[in-house]
């Protein structure tokens, strides 16, 4: 489990590195962000959570999709979709109102 951050997407705004607890989202020199060490990821999500110009992916493991699944994030005001793309390319959304995030 682990993301991937699209680099030609990314405005180098920080957010996921200030988000990331594992402290391992670093810039190029170029100011765009990378994951430093993948293999230590244990996909929280909080990075996704936090990047407005929707640059990063996360791969979902065997037991939720797997076999090349991403999701990713889109936010428009309160609202967050959740958008998976399965490895067939059949696509989910799930959207949540963050105002009402204890509900879920
Ligand atoms: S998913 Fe969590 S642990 Fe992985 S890079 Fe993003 S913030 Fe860090
Ligand atoms: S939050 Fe998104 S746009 Fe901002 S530095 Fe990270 S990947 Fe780049």
């Amino acid at each position: 489990m682990s993301i991937r951050i699209e680099r030609e997407r990314c405005v180098g705004c920080g957010a996921c590195v200030e988000a990331c607890p594992g402290n391992l989202i670093k810039f190029d020199p170029d100011g765009r962000a990378f994951i430093r060490r993948p293999e230590d990821c244990w996909g929280c999500a909080s990075c996704m959570k936090e990047c407005r110009s929707e640059a990063i992916f996360y791969y979902l493991g065997a037991d939720v999709g797997g076999r090349g699944a991403l999701m990713q994030v889109k936010r428009d005001g309160a609202i967050s979709r959740w958008i998976i793309r399965g490895y067939d390319g059949a696509t989910f959304t799930i959207v949540v109102d963050r105002k009402q995030a204890n509900k879920y």
